[in-house]
């Protein structure tokens, strides 16, 4: 990896000679100061590309863009997509919302785990609009994650906005970086789950939300 003080180096050498062989104007700069695209422009020279090819020319545009989209959890809160979506009831028997398809980033490898998220709560005289639990998944799936903690981060955002008497998360994820890169568990399925108030203290609500997430099982 290029020091700052390496790509100084190459700015100045640079600013002496502003075009390549080529022709093409070099655009000299400091890590911190280039562009995304710039960043993605060296990252595909780096791994023996040519970004100059064809297929490539507009693919540093479309990193930036497609990056953007899958870490847009950073500029999103919880706040935000629950702020009209809290209601008052009486229910007090279990929600549930099961098979929530969501797509995350390993923060390990950058690289794509995706699976399903099996979610529950016993109200305490407050529940979240159904539509929105799959957002709150989403808010911390679009973020660089490891899978346990996204379970839990779940978790605690339901518990914090309506303070129910227990909620449970499972998710259930096949992970790329242990898929592609040959370890070989090809069609392994991470389960993680955090289970918070009645969902830990009573085992019959615990066993009932666990029978509805996998009733063949
Ligand atoms: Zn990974």
């Amino acid at each position: 990896m290029s020091t700052k003080l390496e790509l100084d180096a190459i700015q100045q050498s640079a600013s002496a000679s502003p075009t390549n062989g080529n022709g093409h104007k070099l655009t000299p700069t400091t890590l911190a100061s280039a562009s995304v695209q710039e960043i993605y422009t060296e990252l595909l020279t780096r791994i023996g590309e040519d970004p100059t090819r064809d297929g490539l020319l507009s693919t540093p545009d479309r990193m930036e863009k497609s990056m953007a989209f899958l870490t847009q959890g950073y500029t999103q809160s919880i706040d935000e997509v629950l702020h009209d979506a809290l209601f008052d009831v009486d229910y007090d028997e279990m929600v549930m919302v099961k098979d929530i398809e969501f797509y995350s980033l390993c923060e390990h490898h950058l690289l794509p785990f995706f699976g399903k998220a099996h979610i529950a709560y016993v109200p305490r005289g407050k529940v979240v609009g159904l539509s929105k639990i799959p957002r709150i998944v989403d808010v911390f799936a679009r973020r660089l994650q490891v899978q346990e903690r996204l379970t839990q981060q779940v978790a605690e955002a339901i518990e914090a906005a309506i303070h129910p008497q227990g909620v449970g998360v499972v998710i259930e994820a096949q992970h790329l970086c242990m898929m592609m890169r040959g370890v070989e568990k090809q069609s392994s399925l991470t389960v993680t789950s955090s289970m918070r108030g009645v969902f830990k203290t009573q085992l019959q609500t615990r066993n009932e939300f666990l029978l509805l997430v996998n009733p063949q099982r």
